[in-house]
């Protein structure tokens, strides 16, 4: 019997495979990198190769209805709140609860009561803060398609959100376009391994002698793109640091911990999943000087069909501007192509899986990367570029290219 349903190396672990098994012959495994992943009950399954005809990694879903070069929008909400609350602009936010409003479903990833990621349900406006704020870790999908589906046969607007992996596997497993169903995927640098986080989080909470109380990953301080990882312990104490400095975020950024899938991802182009692609826009740009406010996020939205173009006009209180796809390119390389992988990676997985220390990979591996002079320079002009004129920036950024080669 073939137990193999894809590849280890192609395998994402949307799920599709396991909500789709007409004998629950699938359950969820972490391997041992701590990346979830199928496995085939040999005694319950009877061999109908469903599980196989989902598989986006195998199958990949019909791109038919996609723009190729989809309309590109700069977005922020107006509410200052939400805005810091947010990754980006806080678009997610805006989307969902649009949703909600029409009586609306809204799925995407949360935090369990152990810092585990995992896709969930929001009935509520409430339950959308659990929503907001990326995780950078894989999130177990679980039985949420099989939810998403009973929602969507009953009528409900459902609105789900994830990695473009997720999206293709929750397409190819619903089989067919749902009127009712708006799907929204992420421009995605990768998904980290979930062991990888717990362990982090066991360092952090035994050097603090306290249990973790809220975890963030891009906390706007010192601003929007140089955030900060901010956990808050029980015993009162914060822990912040920027994105070179903490352990987990130099690992993430650096390429080390994410699912070897991810090094040759399939979903790093402009022709999209989801009917929406919501992003940071790192490239952003500004003419007026009213709009060159990014220290406080700014998000990118991949208009990718007629759905999601009628959709996004249902926002609120957002400031939206129409900008170019390729000044969405030039700020995110994961439009392009897949990340890379650090040269050290399989040396930093046998160190770890030997005794899985934390701390003795973060003095190996994981220290804190010092700017080099290069990029300070480059970090102070980006920083200034929206006082100056738009033709001196424009000039700015083809010296740059060029040098670049
Ligand atoms: C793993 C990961 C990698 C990313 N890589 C990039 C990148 O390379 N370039 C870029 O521009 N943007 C990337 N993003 C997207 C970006 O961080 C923001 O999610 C996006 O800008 C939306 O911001 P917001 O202000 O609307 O949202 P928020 O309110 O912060 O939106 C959160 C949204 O992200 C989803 N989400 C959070 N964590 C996960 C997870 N682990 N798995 C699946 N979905 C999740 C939630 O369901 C929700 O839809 C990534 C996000 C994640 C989770
Ligand atoms: S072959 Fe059929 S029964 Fe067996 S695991 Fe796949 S979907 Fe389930
Ligand atoms: S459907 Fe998804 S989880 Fe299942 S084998 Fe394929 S890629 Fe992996
Ligand atoms: S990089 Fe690609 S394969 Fe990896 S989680 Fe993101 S969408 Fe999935």
């Amino acid at each position: 019997m073939n137990l193999v349903i894809c590849e280890e190396n192609r395998c994402t672990g949307c799920m599709a495979c396991y909500n789709s098994c007409p004998k629950q012959a699938i359950e969820i495994i972490q391997n041992e990198r701590g990346f979830y992943r199928p496995q085939i009950i040999e005694e319950k399954c009877i061999s109908c190769n469903r599980c196989r005809q989902v598989c986006p990694s195998l199958n990949p879903a019909g791109l038919e209805q996609q723009e190729e070069s989809p309309k590109t929008i700069a977005c922020w909400t107006n509410d200052a709140s939400l805005r810091s609350q947010s990754t980006s602009g806080g678009v997610f936010s805006g989307l969902a609860l649009a949703v909600l409003r029409q009586g609306g479903k809204v799925f995407g990833a949360v935090f369990d009561e152990n810092f585990a990621v995992k896709h969930a349900v929001a009935h509520t406006a409430e339950d959308l803060e659990a929503m907001r704020g990326s995780k950078y870790v894989q999130s177990s999908i679980g039985d949420t398609f099989q939810q998403c589906k009973k929602y969507l046969l009953d009528g409900v607007p459902v609105l789900f959100s994830g990695t473009p992996c997720q999206i293709a596997g929750l397409k190819n497993y619903l089989g067919k376009p749902y009127e009712n169903l708006l799907a929204v995927d992420i421009i995605c640098h990768g998904t980290p391994s979930p062991l990888v986080f717990q362990k982090y989080l066991a360092y952090m909470e035994q050097k603090t002698d306290s249990s973790v109380a809220s975890v963030q990953f891009r906390y706007k301080r010192p601003s929007w793109t140089r955030f900060s990882m901010r956990l808050v312990f029980n015993n009162g104490v914060e822990y912040q640091k920027k994105a070179n400095e903490d352990p987990y975020l130099v690992a993430f950024l650096n390429d080390y911990i994410s699912q070897k899938v991810c090094h040759q991802c399939p979903y790093t182009t402009c022709q999209r999943q989801g009917d929406l692609t919501i992003a940071d826009f790192w490239g952003y740009m500004s003419e007026k000087r009213k709009f060159r406010n990014t220290e406080k996020g700014i998000s990118l939205v991949l208009v990718n069909n007629e759905k999601g173009e009628n959709f996004l006009k249902k926002l609120d209180g957002y400031t939206f501007l129409e900008k170019g796809l390729e000044e969405a390119k030039a700020g995110n390389q994961c439009l392009v192509k897949p990340i890379p992988q650090h040269k050290d990676t399989d040396a930093f997985w046998n160190d770890f899986l030997r005794d899985q220390d934390f701390s003795r990979v973060v003095s190996q591996y994981f220290y804190p990367r010092k700017p080099n002079i290069k990029h300070q320079i480059s970090d102070k002009i980006n920083d200034s570029m929206w006082l100056l004129p738009r033709g001196l920036q424009n000039q700015y950024k083809r010296v740059k290219k060029k040098l670049k080669g």
